[in-house]
């Protein structure tokens, strides 16, 4: 169609064009990622107040051989819209119960839990409570230290069969952890039905608590909805010592951002933990 010619090229201008082309070789080379194994999970820190190590969020990373080391935002959302989603992220889940095996080899490291992000279609795919049970099962994990993320738009898509799902897989231990809180519009009406292990509070809340009075408002009202829910809240983004203690403050246990770690690679998050804790 590029060298149509005549009308057709009047609809495209040189730049839509550039950037149409370049979605097809990111989509191009994200197959060939996945054949290549050039995905890899990076690891980042999650404490609690007494500074006690309760686990980690996998978030994904791409080596490309041109362009190096490629974050999420960039190929995420063309892997959503094209589907190479779901072979991805079975594969996140996959290497997140290989890693949670390794961890229950030594005694450092065997309660750790791990979270993994789950995207809305690899949610909805017929086999997810499938493929998770599944790679439970074959890894021979104890479920309880898996913990998927889930979004508040993925919940509330068709609510009952989303239950259904959480439930199945709460069956084997399995924890969900709502991810991003407080940016969509969830009432405590509806969450009280979802089995929910854990509010996170999304960063752009944390970013600003020291100044903002709506942010402090907000995670105010999280955290009283999580207490009367009785369900666990993190906070994510934590640069600051003065976060952490405004969070504290207001009654947050749980703590995830660069002020205790940016996301690493497994050899460096091994070394990491050794530090928190005593043999
Ligand atoms: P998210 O799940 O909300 O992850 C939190 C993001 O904040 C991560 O970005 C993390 O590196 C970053 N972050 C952590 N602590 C701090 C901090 O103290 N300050 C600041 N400014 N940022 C912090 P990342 O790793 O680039 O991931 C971006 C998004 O990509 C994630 O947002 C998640 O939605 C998505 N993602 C990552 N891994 C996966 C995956 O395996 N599967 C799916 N479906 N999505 C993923
Ligand atoms: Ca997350
Ligand atoms: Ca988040
Ligand atoms: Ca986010």
């Amino acid at each position: 169609a590029k060298q149509a010619g005549g009308n057709l090229i009047r609809f495209f201008n040189p730049k839509m064009q550039e950037s149409i082309n370049a979605r097809i070789t990111l989509e191009n080379e994200l197959r060939i990622a996945i054949e290549k194994s050039q995905f890899h999970l990076y690891y980042q820190i999650q404490m609690d107040s007494d500074n006690r190590v309760l686990g980690a969020e996998a978030l994904i990373r791409w080596t490309n051989p041109e362009h190096g080391l490629v974050l999420p935002a960039t190929f995420i959302p063309i892997a959503e819209e094209t589907g190479l989603i779901l072979s991805i992220g079975k594969w996140v889940i996959e290497t997140a119960c290989a890693q949670i095996k390794v961890w229950q080899k030594k005694s450092q490291t065997r309660d750790l839990t791990l979270a993994v992000n789950v995207s809305a279609k690899q949610f909805r795919q017929k086999d997810f409570v499938d493929q998770v049970q599944s790679a439970v099962q074959r890894h021979a994990i104890p479920g309880n230290l898996l913990k998927l993320e889930l979004t508040e738009s993925l919940l509330q898509y068709d609510t009952e069969v989303t239950i259904a799902m959480m439930k199945a897989l709460n069956k084997i231990g399995v924890q969900f952890s709502l991810d991003d809180f407080g940016t969509g519009y969830s009432s405590l009406q509806y969450l009280k039905r979802l089995p929910l292990d854990q509010f996170k509070i999304d960063q752009s809340f944390v970013r600003d608590i020291a100044t903002d009075n709506n942010d402090k408002a907000i995670v105010k009202a999280i955290i009283a909805m999580a207490q009367i829910l009785d369900i666990d809240v993190i906070a994510e983004g934590v640069e600051t010592e003065e976060q952490q203690q405004l969070l504290l403050g207001k009654g947050c246990t749980l703590y995830q951002g660069y002020l205790f770690s940016k996301p690493i690679p497994i050899d460096q998050f091994d070394a990491l933990i050794g530090r928190f804790t005593d043999s």
